[in-house]
């Protein structure tokens, strides 16, 4: 899923949850999208890069799979005990989970590394199809942020 798409995605959710502030905006955009620098950092050390492998799991780091879920478990719950709110604590880890969900659904997945390689997907789309789901993504929650930023 593309960085936009991933955003407002994950601000609908998250703003059906709780009240959402140009702060509060700032902290899901940040949290949603700053994942996937991972992908540039693999793919600038991989020794053969090419376009296949930014759609595969081989791009993405640990930390989108089950050891970034644990790792960032840990580090909300030190958040919370170090008296960071929790409600930004909350939205930054709603995001990166909700991430992660998303690329699950939609892309190559290895839901269990580093402990287990195995890649999975659902193929909901092929390619082609998901590209054009990811701009009328796009496209449609665009548009109704605008109306919602207008009113
Ligand atoms: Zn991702």
């Amino acid at each position: 899923m593309n960085t936009i798409a991933h955003f407002l995605i994950n601000l609908f959710i998250i703003g059906t949850i709780y009240p959402i502030g140009l702060k509060e905006v700032i902290i899901v955009l940040v949290a949603s999208t700053i994942i996937d620098i991972d992908h540039i950092f693999t793919y600038f050390s991989a020794k053969h890069p090419n376009k296949k492998m930014f759609h595969s799991a081989k791009i993405r780091t640990k930390f989108h799979e089950l050891y970034g879920i644990i790792f960032f478990s840990i580090i909300a719950g030190l958040l919370v005990i170090l008296g960071v709110s929790k409600m930004i604590v909350q939205l930054i880890f709603l995001s990166y989970l909700l991430h992660i969900f998303v690329d699950f659904l939609f892309v190559h997945s290895r839901p269990m590394y580093p402990f287990d390689k195995t890649e999975i997907s659902f193929d909901l789309f092929k390619f082609k199809r998901r590209v054009w789901l990811e701009i009328a993504i796009c496209i449609y929650l665009g548009g109704v942020l605008c109306l919602i930023l207008l009113n």
